[in-house]
């Protein structure tokens, strides 16, 4: 998911909604915007859909009035999936004895079921099947006089991975895990602030990028200013490293560098570790072209760009079910022809998940007439579902956790398939001596099962860690 939300600016429901579609890309089920103004209170709009198709009208942004607004764009990780009921979109609003607050929530909570058990049986009505909306219920229940106090009491329950914006009438908060997985960032806009999942929501509204929000910490911003608190015990930060490889924009600045160039040094390992003789190196776009500039650099094939994609349709994998993405590979890209008849073609995709993208491609390559299809692949074989907010699927449906890398490559029908390795990963987001195997310095659990946060949910359910 993606959230936003500022304070001290005119028009603070326009410049999220703004934001909010620079962050289109970690969700596009859904989107909700809460703004508050001192005259007309707490408003609200949540709605399926982009946010281009529903937070640009006037008539809708006119019932959003007030200089403070937060927002959220959806893909749902937990509780029901797509589109199937508006009260799963965030944010969420409560109305305490001190007055309202709304909080958007990105990442998983791993005790939600725990949790939504012990507070129903003690007396809460939930409205949705999400996960995040135990933090209201958690802070109704705390006995602190004030909102960030009972927020941290809330947060202080909670287990797994959540970067949160809220606002109250006067503040807006941000809030960061004490293992820093999902990302959120603070920009300054003027005399007013922002926070952002990422940086290239802070562009759009012309915001400067102030600092990234610490793992552990949340900042209380008034007009007065921002301070810093620390609610929770310390802890090594273990940061999503799939944010750098495929979930970020590639324009965003995560960990103090591009995203963009993090990508063209992964390809560039990836060159290191798996070369091979081919004719040109073509991306699976988009998620695939910085890794393939990087590979093509690094081994001197030339850069093609073999398979062209609809600009018109959003990521397959966020088509939630599993006859909508099959269809989608085709909807979405097509092969140059031209380009490809008679070459050995390298193609460089970030990841194979259930291999859906990958065999359809190849079927496209080799239809057009190419004579050897290599698959180059940016991250380490997906073998493990993530608990964390990233969709992946049960382990059974990922093909990684199944077949070794030789048995994907017959399974594909390839010439060749290979996967970075994870210490090359490691090294291309700047590690360089790769991957610390006591303190890993990233989550990295879909690709080494090594769970940051045990996913008690799961492991209830009956998951095998
Ligand atoms: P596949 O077709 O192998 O199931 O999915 C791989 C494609 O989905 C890749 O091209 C990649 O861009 C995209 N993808 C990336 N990350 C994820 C993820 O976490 N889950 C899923 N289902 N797809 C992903
Ligand atoms: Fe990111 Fe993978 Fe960890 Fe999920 S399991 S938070 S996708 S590194
Ligand atoms: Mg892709």
């Amino acid at each position: 998911c993606g959230i936003f939300g500022t304070i001290g600016v005119a028009e603070a429901a326009n410049f999220t909604a703004l934001g909010l579609h620079a962050l289109q890309h970690r969700g596009q089920e859904a989107g909700g915007i809460v703004a508050y103004s001192p005259d007309s209170g707490f408003n609200s709009v949540r709605r399926f859909g982009y946010v281009r198709d529903n937070f640009t009208s006037q008539k809708v942004m006119e019932t959003l009035p007030g200089q403070l607004a937060i927002g959220h764009v959806r893909y749902s990780t937990s509780g029901n999936k797509g589109q199937t009921a508006i009260r799963d979109v965030q944010p969420f609003f409560g109305e305490f004895s001190m007055g309202g607050a709304a909080i958007a929530h990105n990442g998983n909570i791993t005790n939600a079921d725990e949790l939504r058990r012990e507070l129903i049986e003690r007396g809460s009505i939930f409205q949705s099947s999400s996960d995040s909306e135990c933090i209201i219920h958690l802070m109704a229940r705390s006995l602190q006089k004030n909102i960030p106090e009972r927020m941290k009491d809330a947060l202080r329950r909670v287990e797994g991975a959540f970067s949160v914006v809220a606002m109250t009438r006067t503040k807006l908060i941000g809030v960061r895990d004490p293992l820093g997985v999902r990302p959120l960032v603070l920009g300054k806009i003027g005399d007013g602030w922002a926070l952002a999942s990422e940086t290239c929501a802070l562009d759009i509204i012309g915001a400067d990028f102030v600092r990234e929000i610490e793992p552990g910490e949340m900042v209380v911003i008034t007009r007065e200013g921002v301070e810093s608190h620390r609610p929770f015990a310390q802890a090594k930060s273990r940061f999503c490293i799939f944010e750098h490889v495929y979930f970020s924009r590639p324009d965003s600045i995560l960990g103090g560098t591009s995203v963009y160039e993090t990508r063209r040094q992964i390809g560039v390992e990836l060159a290191r570790e798996t070369p091979v003789d081919a004719d040109i190196v073509c991306p699976v776009p988009d998620s695939g072209t910085p890794a393939a500039i990087g590979y093509s650099a690094e081994s001197g094939i030339p850069f093609a760009l073999g398979i062209v994609r609809n600009q018109y349709v959003g990521r397959t994998f966020i088509e939630p079910t599993e006859q909508i993405r099959n269809m989608g590979v085709r909807l979405k890209l097509n092969v140059n022809r031209a380009l490809i008849k008679g070459k050995r073609v390298v193609l460089v995709d970030d990841s194979v998940v259930r291999g859906t993208t990958s065999r359809k491609i190849k079927e496209m390559i080799l239809d057009a007439g190419a004579t050897e299809v290599h698959f180059r692949i940016a991250s380490p074989p997906t073998s493990w579902p993530c608990f964390y907010g990233v969709d992946t699927p049960e382990r059974d449906k990922l093909l990684a956790s199944s077949m070794s890398e030789d048995e994907m490559c017959e399974h594909l029908g390839v010439d060749s398939l290979r996967f970075i390795s994870l210490d090359g990963l490691y090294r291309a987001v700047g590690e360089a001596k790769g991957r610390d195997p006591n303190t890993p310095q990233y989550c990295d659990a879909c690709f080494s099962g090594d769970y940051p946060v045990r996913p008690a949910d799961m492991v209830a359910r009956g998951f095998e860690l």
